[in-house]
């Protein structure tokens, strides 16, 4: 038996992707949804613009309810990588939270080795990692569960432990992403069952204390209609939400909804 989970602010992560189209455009997003969320004091609000926006919108975060992240990072410290941004250049831009293995990154090639080596980065400069992992089809076998576990193992390969505070995990199958799936969620028995199976696999990697700790979150098609549910009846501890984060009312209202001890 695992003990009991203690429950503490819910994470609910903006994952911009490679939106909006003007920097205007993602300042007027921002301070929307920044009002909301610093009414939400059992929220923590996370917004992942695309890295060119933070430097414009670390201006505007006041207090800590409405803070930036990165969508990537690379794992070196400075060198000849065109288009890439280090740790450090994220984090003096305004990121405090790292979205590390997102499925759209690893379709471009990301492997588990280099997701490994940007989380490492990421979690040796003190920052908090959102670690994604998920599988592209459910198999009857449970295959499904297999892939799942070698993106955990490989991904968390020599993570020291002292650093694994600083860690969230996300379930996102690649097939309930909005994108890919026009909209279709996963079940929150599927849900609830992959959040279970995923503690019992970081139990195995990290140990029983800190596999409690981690918070696991789910993403792929939230909204402000399905967010309740998730929390409700699969028990994550929050969201990564893309599409419907571009809609101040929409994201606003998973913000208020979620807002609950
Ligand atoms: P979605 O995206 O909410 O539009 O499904 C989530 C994600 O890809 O992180």
């Amino acid at each position: 038996m695992m003990p009991e989970k203690k429950k503490g602010k819910k994470l609910v992560i903006a994952n911009w992707k490679m939106n909006p189209a003007t920097s205007a455009e993602a300042t007027k997003l921002f301070e929307a949804i920044k009002k909301e969320a610093a009414k939400a004091q059992y929220v923590q609000t996370v917004i992942c613009p695309p890295a060119l926006y933070l430097e414009t919108l670390k201006k505007k975060v006041s207090g800590h309810r409405c803070v930036l992240g990165a969508q990537n990072n690379h794992w070196e410290k400075s060198g000849a990588y065109t288009g890439e941004h280090s740790v450090s250049q994220l984090v003096s831009s305004g990121a405090e939270y790292f979205l590390i293995g997102h499925s759209e990154r690893r379709a471009m090639g990301e492997t588990n080795e280099m997701i490994n080596a940007k989380l490492l980065a990421a979690l040796k400069a003190g920052m908090r990692v959102v670690f994604f992992v998920g599988e592209h089809k459910r198999d009857q076998m449970g295959e499904f569960l297999k892939f799942v576990t070698t993106q955990l193992r490989e991904g968390l390969a020599k993570v020291p432990r002292r650093y694994l505070l600083n860690l969230v995990v996300v379930y996102e199958p690649v097939w309930a992403i909005s994108a890919n799936s026009g909209g279709k969620s996963d079940n929150p028995e599927n849900t609830l069952e992959m959040i279970i199976y995923i503690r019992k696999i970081l139990h195995e990697i990290v140990g029983k204390d800190l596999a409690t700790k981690i918070p696991i979150l789910y993403g792929g098609s939230v909204n402000e209609k399905n967010c309740e549910m998730y929390l409700k009846e699969a028990q994550v501890d929050g969201y990564v939400v893309g599409g419907a984060s571009l809609k101040a009312l929409q994201f606003n209202k998973i913000i208020n909804l979620s807002n609950k001890k």
